[in-house]
């Protein structure tokens, strides 16, 4: 008999998280202020987010305690799975060993609850009254609303139009969570005003969104604003996946010689990986890989550069790698893959070597995606699935040169709102798009000068 599942209880979830920001040489650069360009203080983040997790963003110290009201509602679905995927291993006739964490089974569906409950916490501490956000595909404003639920705060989702149309029930979740949602662009804020001028058929973006999420939370006292990546503190309250799988390996006595994660924002990647980081700093053989879409490639095509987090800009700039924050990538159906830039501390990553970055086209990435569905059951959001594409193409690598190496990526959330994708690619209509070499190229020369 063999073993699928390697499984944790409650007493070995992890206590605190861990923050890279502790270990990584040379430190990220600040953030600037968007006006005058010098390093933005506290005071400058004050409108949008609670103190504590201002603190957290810039904090160095290596572990940050996790209170209790957040454990207990981690325990509702925390810790989660770690499985061997012998089924795949066999279809694919490799003698790789390939495992995966899976994020799926929170209640909104992926990884994002672990640092929507902890956001929606300390603002209660703080005493906020309401909360805006931007969502694409609708995870992270799933994520939100169940945790604005759990703490008794009001909750406002600008949703991208696109997906709003496409994921009417991602919707109908929020709600069910007690969240008001807008398709963005809206008329409810300038920055949807302003588009909507412009292009009354806007299918709207991120960047767009959180333009108007901001917006709304600066001009009102009782209202702060939640991001669902990117940000610092919000990659490291993901860490407790990496550190989960850590002990997780240790049980299947295995080290992984690469650890494989999809890159959006970076939050879900973040969270698995930097829990090895000191491994690999310490001389370990280990190698990260960020896997994006070809339609979005920011770490592979994009330019390490401040800019914006935004379309309006209206955020502060941050140091990443970056399409230009006025590019809107084509509609692929990994919706949480579609934002023009990428977390400070994976970009720096990437920068020094310790992450490798990828790119694939959406086609091979759903006939990744429906092959693990054919041999593991689970069916994988798109997202994810880049990073299954990645683990597939690295083990059928060891079938060439017959290497038993330890595959190990993240699968951060189910594909169960995404069947009319699954749709399109069954039904032969899915088509792959061509980098935006002429679009990037516009964006990019819209890239503010610091
Ligand atoms: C939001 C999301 C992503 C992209 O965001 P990251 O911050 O890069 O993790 C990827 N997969 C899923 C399932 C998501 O919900």
């Amino acid at each position: 008999m063999v073993t699928h599942k390697y499984l944790l209880d409650e007493s070995e979830m992890p206590r605190s998280w861990y923050n890279v920001q502790a270990d990584l040489k040379p430190a990220i650069d600040p953030a600037l202020h968007p006006g005058t360009k010098q390093p933005a203080g506290p005071g400058d983040f004050a409108p949008l987010f609670p103190m504590e997790l201002i603190k957290q963003e810039v904090s160095r110290e290596r572990w940050i305690e996790i209170p209790d009201q957040i454990q207990d509602i981690y325990k509702l679905w925390r810790p989660t799975p770690l499985y061997r995927a012998h089924n795949l291993e066999k279809a694919l006739g490799t003698p790789a060993r390939i495992f995966y964490k899976y994020e799926g089974v929170s209640p909104a569906g992926s990884h994002k609850p672990n640092t929507a409950v902890a956001q929606a916490y300390y603002n209660k501490q703080e005493g906020t009254k309401r909360i805006t956000t931007e969502t694409g595909a609708g995870q992270w404003g799933s994520a939100l609303a169940f945790a604005c639920h759990n703490m008794g705060i009001e909750c406002k989702v600008y949703m991208v139009s696109a997906s709003y149309k496409q994921k009417p029930y991602r919707k109908s979740m929020m709600e069910s969570w007690g969240a008001t949602v807008v398709a963005s662009p809206s008329r409810d804020t300038q920055a949807g005003r302003n588009v909507l001028a412009a292009n009354p058929e806007s299918p709207g973006s991120l960047g767009i969104a959180i333009s108007e999420a901001v917006e709304d939370a600066a001009k009102r006292d009782d209202t702060k604003y939640s991001l669902g990546s990117v940000l610092n503190h919000v990659l490291m309250h993901q860490t407790v996946i990496g550190q989960e799988a850590i002990k997780q390996m240790e049980k299947a006595n295995a080290y992984p010689d690469m650890v494989i994660g999809c890159v959006g924002g970076g939050s879900s990647f973040g969270g698995i990986v930097f829990p090895f980081v000191p491994d690999k700093l310490a001389g370990k053989k280990i190698r990260f890989i960020a896997v994006e879409p070809e339609a979005c490639p920011s770490l592979t095509r994009g330019k390490f550069a401040y800019d914006f987090g935004d379309t309006a800009g209206m955020t502060p700039l941050i140091k990443m790698y970056t399409l230009g924050h006025t590019f809107v990538p084509n509609p692929i159906h990994a919706g949480g893959l579609r934002y023009h830039g990428m977390a400070p501390l994976i970009s720096q990553m990437v920068k020094e070597k310790l992450v490798e970055a990828r790119a694939y086209h959406q086609t091979k990435v759903f006939e990744a995606a429906v092959q693990f569905a054919r041999t593991e059951g689970i069916i994988p959001a798109p997202e994810p699935s880049h990073a299954i594409r990645a683990a597939i193409d690295e083990a059928l690598a060891c079938k060439k040169t017959g290497e038993k190496k330890n595959i190990l990526f993240l699968l951060c959330g189910h594909g169960h709102f995404d069947m009319s994708a699954y749709d399109n690619y069954l039904t032969g209509k899915m088509v792959d798009y061509a980098y935006p070499e002429e679009e990037v190229r516009k964006a990019m020369a819209a890239i503010p000068a610091v």
